[in-house]
């Protein structure tokens, strides 16, 4: 593709306008007589092809300047592909195997040309079907500590820590997305906002008044944008993981910036909380779900499990940065020194882990961005009482965190709410 303008692909033009590019031609053949291309884009925001040759098949993303879910009238810089790019580029050194192969970034025409991954499909998709994935909970734990701890001045060379920072520094216009969907408008009448009405219309006003909650939500925004901790996913939702029984990988990095360690290991868990919430809304009958609402909270714990005991380790053998450094600790005698921090610092991101939860979960339900898990339950009665309960056990995340301690005390809460 030798244009210096940007033009939107479609699935007509994507063979003679990509035809030449060498990267794609070596993965799925050269012969572009013989190439299918399909339009599969699912999300909010840009355009995904696969593309499939007499070789093998590929996946082309392409970003729009524009959101793809509302249209021209909302426009977004295309530079969010060169973010997903860099950050696709460092989680794949930092957790390996865990993200699809970049075979192809091109800058101009803002797209990236990946693996394609199959038979995987979206993790949220799948625990909708009730399908129990028996490694997504260690996998996504290792793929959280990984990544956050080798993108932080834990681990980082200072210099290079601080060139990052300043690269991902320019993706605002995706924080400035976050920043007000999930931070503020669903606390208050915002026009983009949207709930299951009449029948939540109770809850919202009592919450919209909640100031203890505003309080929260706004300190855990203060937290987003002020803690430039690690090189965050940004988008750790259930539709950015895609899996089969066997693998776990995690795709739309777009969203990347540097923030808080706790921000990625929250908004992750919280999909999972919706998930358990959902299941009564897709149970054919009452109680068919039962194990799968056991798998999800088990899977919530082997999550947290997994992030905090990897992180533990990643801190005994690879805290090469500037913070809580050997010299201070191990160097003199004082391992125990060093343990006390860390048991510090895991308590910090608890804590903050929690209240992210809670607002991501108030979010999805009464924001402008719903999720599959409850917006697939067509009874508007059944739909709301599912959400109601999740909003709830959201409140309580994020108004009560300083005085949880541990995933038992909220698996409690959830099975009294459920
Ligand atoms: P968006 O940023 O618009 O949300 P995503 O990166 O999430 O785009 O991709 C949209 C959809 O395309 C995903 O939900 C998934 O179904 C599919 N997809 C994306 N990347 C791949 C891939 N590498 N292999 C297979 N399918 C993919
Ligand atoms: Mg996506
Ligand atoms: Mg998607
Ligand atoms: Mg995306």
């Amino acid at each position: 593709m030798d244009k210096q303008v940007f033009e939107a692909l479609s699935a007509e033009s994507l063979p003679h306008r990509l035809g030449g590019n060498s990267a794609l031609r070596e993965k799925i053949g050269g012969d572009v007589s013989h190439w299918t291309v399909k339009e599969i884009g699912d999300g909010n925001l840009n355009l995904v092809f696969i593309v499939t040759g007499s070789k093998g098949t590929a996946v082309v993303k392409q970003a729009l300047p524009y959101v793809r879910l509302v249209g021209e009238s909302w426009p977004l810089p295309l530079k969010r592909s060169f973010f997903e790019y860099h950050a696709l580029v460092r989680q794949a050194a930092r957790a390996p195997g865990m993200v699809p192969e970049i075979f192809f970034f091109d800058e101009t025409q803002a797209l990236i040309v990946m693996e394609y991954l199959t038979p995987h499909v979206i993790l949220r998709r799948a625990l909708i079907d009730g399908r129990e994935l028996p490694n997504i909970g260690c996998d996504l734990g290792l793929f959280a500590a990984r990544t956050l701890f080798r993108g932080s001045d834990l681990s980082m060379a200072t210099r290079d820590k601080k060139a990052d920072l300043a690269l991902f520094a320019d993706n605002v216009e995706l924080c400035d997305i976050t920043e007000n969907l999930v931070f503020s408008d669903p606390y208050f009448e915002a026009d983009l906002n949207r709930h299951t009405a009449p029948q939540l219309d109770p809850i919202v006003m009592e919450l919209r008044s909640d100031r203890d909650l505003k309080v929260e939500a706004q300190r855990l925004k203060h937290l987003f944008s002020a803690k430039a901790e690690t090189l965050c996913h940004g988008d750790l939702h259930t539709g950015s993981v895609m899996v089969t029984d066997a693998e776990t990988r995690v795709i739309d990095p777009e969203f990347a910036f540097y923030g808080p360690i706790s921000f990625d290991v929250g908004m992750l868990l919280a999909n999972f909380w919706m998930s358990y919430f959902s299941q009564s809304g897709q149970e054919s009958t009452t109680g068919a779900r039962d194990g799968m609402r056991a798998y999800l909270l088990e899977t919530i714990e082997t999550i947290w499990e997994t992030f905090r005991s990897e992180f533990a380790q990643l801190w005994r053998t690879e805290r090469m940065g500037i913070l809580y450094q050997a010299r201070v600790f191990e160097d003199r005698n004082d391992p125990l020194g060093a343990e006390q921090a860390l048991n510090i610092v895991i308590d910090d991101i608890w804590r903050e882990m929690l209240g992210f939860a809670g607002i991501e979960i108030h979010r999805r339900i009464l924001g402008l961005a719903h999720n599959a898990d409850f917006e697939t339950i067509a009874d508007p009665d059944r739909r709301a009482a599912c959400e109601s309960k999740a909003l709830k056990l959201g409140r309580h995340l994020a108004v009560n965190r300083h005085r949880i301690h541990s995933l038992r005390d909220i698996r409690a809460t959830a099975e009294r709410l459920q």
